[in-house]
């Protein structure tokens, strides 16, 4: 069957400015960390990508390691690009990353520019991309000098094989130098990618502070701590769940899941439903209230999802006293 966008793609969905850049993204995009792997479903792959970009989702992201196995999810979506996506590249923003794990060996890591470059050549093949929108160091490298990894994106950007770069998991401090850096060699920071949500505020610790103050753009993961809040795991732990599928790869752990929290996140539902959303929905708007987030990257195991996700949009106003409710339930 061949795929055909929807036409009212872009009445919906809303696109922000990535700080001071030229770039918009979509408030939502969508992440292949799980469930594009090898053993998943090709067809549901697939559905769950159409049904994104039919949403007005433009944005997708990626990383070498993201599977598993690790890069399997880029030969997935090389794939899908290859089938499906052919006519519409120059809509689509495309990222990945590189800083995690990759192959054995010291070149297989982290920050080293011997490890950054050879990652994208890897990771463009996979998707069969002449060039990725946005490449980032996916987290700081405590040995590697930050001037030799932001040169090595420098140099990826000279080369065309990306047009942005980005960090992920940068702290405030690295942000800064690594803006700095950039900025003296010539090329922008475009964006960070930090983990925040209702249950992790650490951005809040100094991070989005300087993210406004250098003007760059913010686009978060793990919004919905992948899947807790949600209605998934509002009785126990359902067996086609992320966190029942043993597959490992970052996974929520089980143990986590424990009735204190369960009661929690009933609590959270039942304050979603009083502002008409379902928990996805409330999760992802109170991240997406704070204007200094371009984005948010949310995973999904079913087109369903995406669809439920998309409907946040409609609302991200937030009473004071919903607000309070909030941190009173999480503590
Ligand atoms: P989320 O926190 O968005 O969790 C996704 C999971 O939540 C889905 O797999 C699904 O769980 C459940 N879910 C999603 N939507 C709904 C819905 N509407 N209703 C009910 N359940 C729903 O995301 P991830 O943790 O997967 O992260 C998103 C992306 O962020 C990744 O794909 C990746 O691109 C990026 N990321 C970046 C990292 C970094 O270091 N820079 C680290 C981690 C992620 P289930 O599968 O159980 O159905």
């Amino acid at each position: 069957m061949t795929y055909q966008p929807s036409p009212g793609r872009y009445a919906y969905m809303e696109y922000r400015r990535c700080g001071h850049s030229g770039l918009k993204l979509p408030a939502l995009s969508l992440g292949l960390w799980h469930n594009f792997g090898r053993q998943d479903d090709y067809e549901k792959c697939r559905d769950i990508m159409h049904t994104a970009f039919d949403c007005g989702i433009t944005h997708f992201d990626l990383a070498n390691n993201y599977g598993p196995p690790p890069g399997a999810a880029e030969e997935t979506f090389g794939k899908i690009l290859k089938d499906d996506f052919k006519a519409y590249r120059d809509e689509m923003i495309i990222s990945s990353k590189a800083g995690y794990p990759m192959w054995p060996g010291p070149y297989g890591d982290f920050g080293s520019k011997k490890y950054l470059v050879a990652s994208l050549d890897q990771s463009l093949k996979r998707m069969g991309l002449d060039y990725v929108d946005i490449f980032y160091h996916h987290r700081p490298d405590p040995e590697t000098p930050l001037e030799e990894s932001m040169t090595a994106l420098h140099q990826l950007v000279q080369q065309g094989k990306a047009l942005y770069v980005g960090v992920s998991s940068y702290s405030p401090e690295q942000t800064k130098e690594a803006y700095k850096v950039l900025n003296s060699l010539g090329t922008p920071l475009l964006i960070h990618q930090p983990k925040y949500s209702l249950m992790v505020r650490t951005p809040e610790q100094g991070l989005l502070d300087t993210i406004e103050k250098l003007n760059i753009g913010c686009i978060t993961f793990s919004s919905l701590a992948q899947g807790l809040l949600t209605d998934r795991y509002l009785h126990g732990i359902p067996e086609d769940s992320r966190a029942a599928s043993g597959r490992g790869n970052g996974a929520i752990d089980t143990n986590v899941i424990t009735d204190e929290l369960i009661s929690k996140i009933q609590r959270l539902n039942t304050l979603a439903e009083g502002r008409g959303q379902t928990l996805a929905q409330m999760s992802l708007a109170w991240v997406l209230k704070d204007k200094r987030v371009t984005s948010v990257i949310i995973g999904a195991s079913k087109p369903e999802q995406v669809l439920d996700s998309a409907q946040s949009l409609r609302n991200y106003n937030f009473s004071e006293d919903e607000l309070r409710q909030i941190d009173e339930i999480l503590g």
